[in-house]
Parts: structure tokens; C-alpha cells; sequence
């Protein structure tokens, strides 16, 4: 049987980073310094442990100077806010990342608001989010970013195109529908409480799933020469990991689709780097 071709996001994003690695290399070139990223990590999760580790390794990897600052599961708001004022104020820090989700305890909007939105490399400041939907330059949110990147670099042209986004997120789903518009795309946004989901997803040319449930999309949610992208991140009964797509059943249908592990996943860590770079350039501009 036919199948969907494939859209390497891992492929796609070492070639995003070799090219970053240039630019560093450059800008250090000029400026003598490094890009520094400071990422904080409360507690241990073991999840956020290993995106965090992620994260460093990428940063070697390009020649960005990382600072993993880890805080206790038991800190105070007052504490974190004011590690981030210092941090707000170092001038060999250029991008500031504090991994998510916080305890309880603490407030995530709070904090992120702290960051300075200059520094903001998750794109997460609601100045940040504000821009995007104004149409301004500002940091993008990594993931919406890495797939209009991995769409580009695979000649998806998206222009008038129909988008339907699974998700409204705002870390996902509300800016990749946003980026997708600003790339003149016709939009759906979907979401928990869309009456017949499979109506309108199966209205799109390019299917973008974020929603956080395994098999949310099958062969009866998709129209043949569909693009899909699967953002979901799930693990599967087996403990394997998986999209929200089900993945078997709609590559056959597909034009191009997005494997999990392997596609959306390492372009948003590429994109991390590049918004590390931006906020550096941004700042000797
Ligand atoms: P959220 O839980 O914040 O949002 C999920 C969205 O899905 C919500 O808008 C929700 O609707 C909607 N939803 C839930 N159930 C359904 C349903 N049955 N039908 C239609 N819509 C539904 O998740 P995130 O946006 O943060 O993440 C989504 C997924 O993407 C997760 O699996 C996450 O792990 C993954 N992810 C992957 C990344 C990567 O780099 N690969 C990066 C970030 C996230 P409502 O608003 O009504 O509740």
C-alpha cells in the first residue's frame, strides 16, 4: 500500500542546528562572548529531568553556554522570582527558560510574567504572546515555531491552504494557529467541546494534532492527501511513546505525516537554540 511520506523532524532539526551552530560561532566571533541560557529546574521530576538534560546536551552541541540552576520541590514564589530577577539583570544570560510544570505551590503565570520578555526564550510572556497576535517580531513559542520551520523545509506550502489545529493550548495549539494564519492559512481550531470533531478535521489539508490523548485522530478523522502533524507526546499501554494520531491507520491516507518519537519533538528543542540566539543578537543589536 501506498504510504505518507515521512517529515524527518529529527533530520530536519540537525540541519536547523548545524546552522545555528554557524551563527554562534559568528556572533562569538564578534561579540567574544558565548549565548548563555540559564535553565531553572524545582525538584526532580523525572520527565522534566530529562528535557532538561535535553536541553543542556543541545546547547553543547551549538556552542550556547548553558547554566542548569536547580531549586528544591519545597521553594518559595518570593525565592524563584527573585533567582529570576537576578538572573533578569546577568548580562552573560541571554535566554531564561524555567521548566514547566512548577509544584503546585507556585504560580506558572506569575513566574513566567517575572522573565524578562527579552530573555523570554519559551516564548511564554504574555508581552511575547501578546506580539504573535499582533503581528510584531517577538520569541516564538518553540513548538508552533518548529512546525511552520518543518513545514517550510519540507515544501508545504500553507498559503490559502486549510488548517485545522486539535488543541487550543497556549503553548500549542492557540500560537500554531496563529503562525499558521500569519502564513495565510484558513483556520479551525478544535478542542474538548467541538461538537463532531471528525466533521471538521476532516475539512483540513494540513491536520495539526495537540491534544495529549492517544489515537484522538484515526483513518475516520483525516481526507486523503492530508498533512499531519502530531504533537501529542502519550505513552502507549506497552509504556512506548505516541502521538495522538493514529499513526498505521492514517499514513496510507496521507501526503506527509509527522512520526512520534522522531518529528515534532526535536524541532522544538532546535527551536530553543534559535530563539537563545535571537535573544543574543537581539541584545547586541
Ligand atoms: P493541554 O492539555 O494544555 O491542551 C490539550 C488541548 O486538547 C486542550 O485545548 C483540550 O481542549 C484539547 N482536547 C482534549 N481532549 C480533546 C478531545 N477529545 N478532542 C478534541 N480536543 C481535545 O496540552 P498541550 O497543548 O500542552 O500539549 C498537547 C500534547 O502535546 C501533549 O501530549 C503534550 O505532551 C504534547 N507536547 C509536545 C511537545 C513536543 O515538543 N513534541 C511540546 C508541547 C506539548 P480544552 O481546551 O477544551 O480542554
Amino acid at each position: 500500500m501506498e504510504q505518507g511520506q515521512l517529515i524527518d523532524g529529527k533530520a530536519i532539526a540537525e540541519q536547523v542546528k548545524r546552522e545555528l551552530k554557524e551563527e554562534v560561532e559568528e556572533w562569538t566571533g564578534k561579540s567574544g562572548k558565548r549565548p548563555g541560557l540559564a535553565v531553572i529546574l524545582v525538584g526532580n521530576d523525572p520527565a522534566s529531568e530529562s528535557y532538561v538534560r535535553g536541553k543542556v546536551r543541545d546547547c553543547e552541541q551549538v556552542g550556547i553556554h548553558s547554566e542548569l540552576i536547580r531549586k528544591p520541590e519545597t521553594i518559595g514564589e518570593e525565592e524563584l522570582l527573585s533567582e529570576i530577577r537576578r538572573l533578569n539583570e546577568d548580562e552573560g544570560t541571554q535566554g531564561i527558560l524555567v521548566q514547566l510544570p512548577l509544584p503546585d505551590h507556585l504560580n506558572p503565570e506569575r513566574v513566567i510574567s517575572e522573565i524578562r520578555p527579552e530573555k523570554d526564550v519559551d516564548g511564554f510572556h504574555p508581552l511575547n504572546a501578546g506580539r504573535l497576535v499582533t503581528g510584531l517580531d517577538s520569541l516564538l513559542p518553540c513548538t508552533p515555531h518548529g512546525i511552520l520551520e518543518m513545514l517550510k523545509r519540507s515544501r508545504i506550502s500553507v498559503s490559502g491552504k486549510h488548517a485545522v489545529v486539535v488543541g487550543r493550548s497556549n503553548i500549542v495549539g492557540k500560537p500554531v494557529s496563529l503562525l499558521l494564519q500569519r502564513e495565510n492559512a484558513t483556520v479551525t481550531m478544535c478542542h474538548s467541546r467541538t461538537a463532531d470533531l471528525a466533521f471538521h478535521t476532516r475539512q483540513a489539508d494540513i491536520l495539526v494534532a495537540a491534544v495529549g490523548r492517544l489515537h484522538t485522530i484515526t483513518r475516520d478523522h483525516v481526507k486523503p492527501g492530508v498533512v499531519v502533524i502530531d504533537v501529542g507526546m502519550n505513552r502507549t499501554p506497552e509504556g512506548k511513546l505516541a502521538g495522538d494520531v493514529d499513526f498505521e491507520s492514517v499514513r496510507p491516507v496521507a501526503s506527509h505525516i509527522t512520526p512520534v518519537p522522531g518529528g515534532v519533538g526535536p524541532m522544538t528543542r532546535a527551536m530553543l537554540l534559535y530563539n537563545t540566539i535571537q535573544a543574543a543578537k537581539n541584545r547586541s543589536s
